[in-house]
């Protein structure tokens, strides 16, 4: 059986090594120079970086078991420490009852308050106005908390109003809990502490997050597969509904058996012919949101303690700042920092076709005016733009997917998977869950549903957790963290 696998990200590269293990012949086509897509990491004045924050995370005993396979014990314990920064106070993220209201202040919890209890009572907790990422929020936390710490983030990363945000993105990335849950559960059951603190602790492999991708591509070669670099796809071939190959730019056709995708859903279509124009009206209604990234070598260490920072206030528009010291694998008797910053925009955006010395000077700037830097000098700069990172979900995406995707699935031997590949808000582990149930579904003829594989970690059954020994199975789906961002 042959098999092309189309991008070296995550999704991919774990389809195809799955694939080769079951005696597949398998060629993966990567555009970029490098495996690992958006979990890639690489070398930066010396040192490893990643794309922005990378935690690799999960509870699903198949990933954590093929993640470790790899990993061995190569790998850190990290203890992740991630706040928001908001007005100038560091508030703790998953965001902590009594952690908020100390911070905000009386009068501050005394209206959040106020605003939860009049959201629960006059509407016991019913939805207000149209079902979006607002309206999911604002039951379940009040307006008043929603605007402190839902409101502003999400607009900056979307770029759209959360009155337009579809409710889907919260249902994924929150835990289906309230206001009273959450001030329930820290004062009357402290005890649960114990796996929190687990569940706050990551596995980081030595040499980055990209590691995971490169050692898996050795594995494939090792099996006998190919990992052709620098190969976009811009055709997949069908005949009578069925997939027939692949066509690299200015290369020859090659024949396949099966086609698994991660390239961006919407390109895809374009990259076929005998599509109906239904299905690339659809395609065109569908949108991703850039990433700008921004290092910056700063003098100093301890600049601050987190991995990561949410950046909330609103004079800037920085959303997120990584702190690569704090990741557990840098040399201790280094005299610098190096920091990421990430903005988020459109195509047409002007930030988009900035230059990197503008847009270092932005970060920098307003690094600055947050008070995260002071009169540290910054050494070097770099800027890593990521076109179509998100999949945006406006309100109505998933009926524009839906068209796209009975189209696709009315095509034998072809497997669409992964963040960009099926427009699905993945983090790692879904990437990786999706690229082991797709091979499964060609080695074995199954029939998972991957369309309906949903970025919902609590979806899962059998759980289990990476700890500095080795897998850990868990029960209970009370363990989580209650309330995920990356
Ligand atoms: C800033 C940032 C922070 C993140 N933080 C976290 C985190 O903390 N934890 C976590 O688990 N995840 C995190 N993620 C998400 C994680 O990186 C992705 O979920 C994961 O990389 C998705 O894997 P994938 O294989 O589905 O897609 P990708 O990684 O996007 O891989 C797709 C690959 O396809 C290639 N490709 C595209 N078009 C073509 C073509 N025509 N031909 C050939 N190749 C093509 C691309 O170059 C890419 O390599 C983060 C992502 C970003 C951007």
């Amino acid at each position: 059986m042959r098999v092309a696998v189309i991008g070296a990200g995550p999704a991919g590269l774990t389809a195809a090594l799955q694939l080769s293990r079951g005696g597949a012949s398998v060629d993966v086509y990567e555009a970029g120079s490098q495996v690992g897509g958006l979990a890639r990491s690489f070398d930066l004045w010396g040192r490893r970086v990643d794309l922005g924050p990378h935690r690799f995370f999960s509870t699903d005993a198949r990933v954590n078991q093929f993640w470790k396979n790899i990993v061995g014990s190569d790998y850190v314990m990290v203890e992740r420490l991630t706040r928001i920064h908001f007005k100038g106070k560091l508030f703790q993220y998953p965001l902590r009852p009594l952690d908020v209201f100390s911070k905000l202040g009386f009068a501050e919890t005394s209206l959040t308050l106020l605003s939860y209890a009049k959201q629960w009572l006059h509407l016991g907790l019913r939805e207000t106005g149209l079902p979006s990422f607002e309206t999911w929020v604002v039951r379940r936390f009040g307006q008043r908390l929603y605007e402190t710490f839902f409101k502003t983030y999400s607009e900056k990363l979307w770029g759209i109003p959360c009155t337009e945000l579809s409710e889907d993105f919260a249902a994924q990335r929150i835990r289906k809990l309230t206001l009273h849950d959450a001030i329930s559960n820290a004062l009357l059951r402290p005890k649960k502490s114990e796996h929190r603190t687990l569940a706050d602790c990551f596995a980081y492999p030595l040499g980055g997050t990209g590691t995971v991708y490169e050692r898996i591509a050795s594995q494939i070669v090792a099996l006998g597969g190919q990992v052709h670099l620098a190969h976009a796809i811009d055709e997949v071939l069908s005949e009578d509904g069925r997939v027939t190959g692949v066509r690299s730019t200015d290369g020859p056709v090659v024949a396949y058996d099966h086609v698994i995708s991660t390239m961006p859903l919407t390109l895809l279509t374009k990259a076929m012919s005998n599509v109906p124009q239904s299905v690339h009206d659809a395609a065109d209604k569908l949108a991703f949101r850039n990433t700008l990234l921004v290092y910056l070598e700063v003098e100093g260490t301890n600049l601050f303690e987190d991995q990561w920072l949410y950046i909330h206030d609103r004079a800037v528009r920085v959303g997120r700042v990584t702190n690569f010291n704090n990741w557990g694998i840098t040399d201790p008797t280094s005299k610098t920092s190096i920091l990421c910053c990430e903005f988020w925009c459109n195509h047409t955006d002007p930030a988009w076709t900035a230059s990197d010395n503008e847009l270092a000077e932005q970060a920098n700037s307003e690094l600055r005016k947050t008070g995260l830097i002071k009169d540290q000098r910054i050494c070097n700069s770099h800027v890593v733009r990521i076109p179509r990172c998100y999949p945006i979900y406006r309100i109505g995406y998933r009926q524009h997917v839906d068209v796209l995707s009975e189209f696709l699935q009315s095509i034998a031997g072809l497997t669409v998977i992964g963040r960009y590949g099926s427009f699905k808000y993945n983090n790692q582990d879904h990437s990786i869950l999706m690229g082991l149930l797709a091979a499964d579904n060609v080695l074995h003829a199954q029939h998972h549903n991957l369309w309906d594989l949903n970025s919902d970690f609590e979806s899962y059954q059998e759980r289990s957790l990476i700890t500095q020994t080795g897998i850990m199975r868990t029960q209970s789906s009370q363990e989580m963290e209650p309330c995920s961002r990356r």
